[in-house]
C-alpha cells in the first residue's frame, strides 16, 4: 500500500497528527525531540463508496485502501551533520513512497518553536536543505563505490549509468535543488541508493482552526508550495475528528468551513501526487477498495489481489461504482447494459467494481 513518511521541525504537530491519523497515543510532549521512536501507522483511507457497495451486496466487513504513515523525530538545522536527533531517523522514511512535510502555522506562545519564532517559509527551507545534504551524504558515501565497479566492469552499461546518474544528482543537490524537481538526471537509476529528495512532496500546513477558513492566508501558504497541493488542517482538530462519529465529525468540519478531513485529504493529495487510483470489489463477506497505478490493465489490478489472479486472468465483469449505484444493484446493471465483460488489454478506471475470472 501507499507509504507516506512525515517530517517536519520539531513541536510543528507531527505526533499530534500521527496519533490522530492512527488513533493511538503516543507520546506529544511540547518538547524537542519528544518523538524518539519511529512509528508506523497504518490507515484506512474514508471511501464513501464502500458503505454504498456494502449495503448494495450486503457485505458483512468494510476493508477501505490503506495508507502506511511514518512518523519520524523532529529533523532540526544540521541534522545531516550529526546535531539533534535528525539524520539517523531519515533511515525510517527511505522506504517511503512520498514524504509528508508537516509545516507549523498556528501561533501557540506556549509551543516552542526550535528557530524562535512561526515562520512556514523559512522551515520548509530548513526541512528541504537536510532532506538536500542527507542525500549528499549518501552520495558522497556511494561514488567510490560506485565508480570502483565502473571502473571494474568497463563494459557494464549499467553501471557506468548508474555512476554517471550519481554524479549529476550530486551536482544538482550541490545547488540547492531537490531531486524530484532536477531535469536530466536519470532518478529511477538511483533507486537502489533510496534517495530522500527524489520523492515526491506532500506539504500540510498546521493551523490554527479559526485560521483554516482564512482564504488570505491560505493562498500565502500554498503559494510558497505550488505547483503541490498543499493540505491545510489543525491536528488538534484532527485529534478530536479521530473521536467521532462519522456525522458528527462532518458538522464539526463543516463548522470549521471545511469539506474534508485531514486524513481525506492526506489520502486524496497523496494518490494523485502518486498516480495512485482504487477499484472495488464486493460480495457477501466483505466490500474492499484496492490500490493500483493509474493506468493498470485488468490483469495488473487482478494481481493486487493475488499474484496467481495475475497470472491466470482470464477476463473481468466491470461495472463504474455510479451506473451500479444509479441501476441499484448488479442484476438491474446488467439488464441495463451497464456490466461490461473486459479483458486482458481493458484499463482499469477509479471506481470500477469489479469481479474478476481466472484459472488457478
Ligand atoms: P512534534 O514535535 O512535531 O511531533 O509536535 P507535537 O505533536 O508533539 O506537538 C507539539 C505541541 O504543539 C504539543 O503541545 C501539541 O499539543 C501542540 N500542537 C500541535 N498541533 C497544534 C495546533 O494545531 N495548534 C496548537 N495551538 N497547538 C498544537
Amino acid at each position: 500500500s501507499l507509504s507516506i513518511g512525515i517530517v517536519g521541525l520539531p513541536n510543528v504537530g507531527k505526533s499530534t497528527l500521527f496519533n490522530a491519523l492512527t488513533k493511538n497515543d503516543a507520546l506529544a510532549a511540547n518538547y524537542p525531540f519528544a518523538t524518539i521512536e519511529p512509528n508506523v501507522g497504518v490507515v484506512g483511507v474514508p471511501d464513501a463508496r464502500l458503505g454504498k457497495l456494502a449495503e448494495i451486496f450486503g457485505s458483512a466487513k468494510i476493508l477501505p485502501a490503506t495508507v502506511d504513515f511514518v512518523d519520524i523525530a523532529g529533523i532540526v538545522r544540521g541534522a545531516s551533520t550529526g546535531e539533534g536527533l535528525g539524520n539517523k531517523f531519515l533511515a525510517n522514511i527511505r522506504e517511503s513512497d512520498a514524504i509528508c512535510q508537516v509545516i507549523r502555522a498556528f501561533e501557540d506562545a506556549d509551543v516552542t518553536h526550535v528557530d524562535g519564532d512561526v515562520e512556514p517559509s523559512r522551515d520548509i527551507e530548513t526541512i528541504n536543505t537536510e532532506l538536500i545534504l542527507a542525500d549528499l551524504q549518501t552520495l558522497e558515501k556511494a561514488v567510490p563505490r560506485l565508480e570502483k565497479d565502473a571502473k571494474r566492469n568497463a563494459k557494464d552499461k549499467d553501471a557506468q549509468e548508474l555512476l554517471a546518474a550519481a554524479k549529476a544528482a550530486q551536482e544538482v543537490l550541490d545547488e540547492g535543488t531537490s531531486l524530484s524537481q532536477a531535469e536530466g538526471v536519470d532518478v529511477a537509476r538511483l533507486r537502489e541508493l533510496s534517495l530522500l529528495t527524489v520523492k515526491p512532496f506532500i506539504y500540510v500546513f498546521n493551523l490554527d482552526s479559526d485560521e483554516l477558513a482564512d482564504e488570505a492566508l491560505r493562498t500565502k501558504l500554498q503559494d510558497l508550495v505550488a505547483p503541490a497541493e498543499a493540505i491545510f488542517l489543525d491536528a488538534k482538530i484532527e485529534a478530536e475528528l479521530a473521536e467521532l462519529e462519522d456525522d458528527e465529525a462532518q458538522e464539526l468540519l463543516e463548522s470549521l468551513g471545511q469539506s474534508e478531513s485531514g486524513l481525506a485529504q492526506l489520502a486524496r493529495v497523496g494518490f494523485a501526487t502518486l498516480g495512485l487510483q482504487t477499484y472495488l470489489t464486493a460480495g457477501p463477506k466483505e466490500a474492499r477498495a484496492w490500490t493500483i497505478k493509474q493506468g493498470a490493465t485488468a490483469p495488473e489490478a487482478a494481481g493486487v489481489i493475488h499474484t496467481d489472479f495475475e497470472r491466470g486472468f482470464i477476463k473481468a465483469e466491470v461495472v463504474s461504482f455510479d451506473d451500479l449505484v444509479e441501476a441499484g444493484d448488479m442484476q438491474a446493471a446488467r439488464a441495463a447494459g451497464k456490466v461490461r465483460m473486459e479483458g486482458k488489454e481493458y484499463v482499469m478506471a477509479d471506481g470500477d467494481v469489479v469481479e474478476f475470472r481466472f484459472n488457478v
